[in-house]
Parts: C-alpha cells; sequence; structure tokens
C-alpha cells in the first residue's frame, strides 16, 4: 500500500505545483472602484483618494495621509 500512499502523494504536489504556477503567472488586476477608494488621513482627519495619498508604512500595514507634511507630522508624532 506504500505505493499507492506515494503515487497520492506526489499527484498532490504537482496539483499544489501547477497552481501556484498558475496563481503566478496570471495578472493581478484590481477594481477601478478599489484604487480610488477613500482613505482617512489619521492627522487631520480629511478623506483622499488612495492613488493620490502620501503613503508611509505603518505598525499595521500602510498609513495614507493628503500631503508629505501630515505624513512628516505623523512619523514625528509615532516615533516620540
Ligand atoms: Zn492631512
Amino acid at each position: 500500500m506504500r505505493a499507492v500512499q506515494l503515487a497520492v502523494f506526489i499527484a498532490l504536489v504537482v496539483v499544489i505545483v501547477v497552481m501556484l504556477y498558475r496563481a503566478r503567472g496570471r495578472p493581478v488586476r484590481r477594481p477601478a472602484a478599489l484604487r480610488d477608494e477613500l482613505v482617512k488621513d489619521p492627522v487631520c482627519q480629511t478623506y483622499v483618494v488612495r492613488a493620490r495619498a502620501v503613503t508611509r508604512a505603518g505598525l499595521d500595514g500602510p498609513v495614507y495621509f493628503c500631503s508629505a507634511e501630515c505624513a512628516r507630522r505623523y512619523t514625528a508624532e509615532t516615533r516620540g
């Protein structure tokens, strides 16, 4: 029965590799609605379009700002 288990295991590995290969080759397309999503500036509480926002790396992911000035103030505050 070992041969059958090995065959099943190999088949599973092949399927996973093929799925990964296909997933990697597929171009990532985001709908326009997602790109134009409004994000909130944590400094001045202004809503800005994500595509035009100033982005900085925060603790929980990217943080968006209306301007470089707000981004500067935010990093100054979080660094203490
Ligand atoms: Zn701002």
